[in-house]
């Protein structure tokens, strides 16, 4: 969120070396201040290194509490950390992640052992045995013990809360699952929301940039208009917090994507020369962040516009 934490000289020139994906799985926001705000009806969130983390902290109920992702092994510690100093934390009713990538799962050891439930979208834990086979690393991150294809909802201890993860489809990847919590009415959108920032898509592990907006467009019609939403990224100086009309504006630039490759396509334009002329997307001048996924997200629609 710190734009002076984000921009030091030695993070910029690492940056401009490193390859997209390697740079975004690894996390880009290096520097970031641990910080966990509450939200409402015990539900709140935690920013620091990677994706946004998810929180249900039950008063008084330390052992029913609930995480949605898990950023960096560092990351997840210093949370840990926090939460057991406050009293708030001794077990986990369940461990969620949203889907597999590496700046939402590699915290996993740290707090795998202490949930009854570690549950993800059956492609997502599918997706994270790949991942960490091609990386010669397959037992560094602790797998969900359980998986879903449609939904899953369970009633926490203490009777307050109940938790649910559902799948829309493909989009960010072939397996993001929303996590609601159903009292307090949060959902954690994990990456299948990006706060005005230059998403990253993965379509190697089932990703569909075409399909992202009907993804979009169903969630907004499951929840209501009092849903609070998570973000798993947002772009410096946005929130990771917000409401459909956020989920609206990304739904708007997608689509503006999708009208401006498909135009340029028709006009015979090369992809490296969108590449080289494409600052933002006609439309949707608000994304304008994370200029390093910009080449990616137009790659990525040339290529299902041009299978
Ligand atoms: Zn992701």
């Amino acid at each position: 969120m710190n734009r002076r934490n984000f921009l030091s000289n030695t993070t910029m020139a690492a940056l401009a070396v490193a390859p997209v994906t390697q740079l975004f799985t690894k996390g880009y926001r290096p520097l970031a201040d641990p910080k966990l705000t509450m939200l409402r009806g015990n539900v709140g969130y935690y920013t620091n290194r990677g994706g946004t983390i998810g929180v249900y902290l039950p008063g008084g109920m330390p052992e029913g509490g609930v995480i949605v992702d898990t950023q960096f092994p560092e990351a997840a510690q210093t949370l840990l950390r926090m939460l057991k100093e406050k009293g708030e934390l001794t077990k986990l009713g369940v461990l969620a992640n949203t889907h597999h990538h590496g700046d939402h799962t590699s915290g996993n050891p740290v707090f795998a052992g202490l949930a009854g439930t570690h549950i993800s979208h059956e492609r997502a834990k599918q997706n994270l045995i790949d991942n960490l086979a091609q990386k010669g690393e397959e037992d560094s991150v602790a797998l969900p013990s359980t998986t879903f294809q449609g939904s899953w909802s369970t009633n926490l201890p203490g009777g307050k809360e109940s938790v649910s993860l559902n799948y829309f489809g493909k989009a960010h990847t072939g397996g993001d699952a929303v996590v609601h919590f159903e009292n307090a009415n949060v959902a954690h959108l994990g990456d299948l929301l990006f706060n005005r920032r230059f998403p990253y898509i993965d379509l190697g592990s089932g990703g569909d940039i075409l399909n992202w907006p009907n993804v979009l467009k169903d969630i907004r019609r499951t929840y209501n208009k009092d849903t609070l939403y998570i973000f798993g990224h947002a772009a410096d100086d946005y929130p990771v917090i917000g409401t459909s009309s956020d989920i609206k504006a990304f739904e708007l630039y997608l689509k503006s994507l999708h009208k401006y490759v498909k135009k340029e396509i028709k006009r015979g334009t090369s992809l490296n020369d969108l590449k080289k002329k494409t600052g933002t997307i006609p439309g949707a001048p608000e994304w304008k962040f994370g200029e390093q996924l910009r080449n990616v997200n137009l790659e990525a629609m040339h290529k299902q516009l041009n299978p």
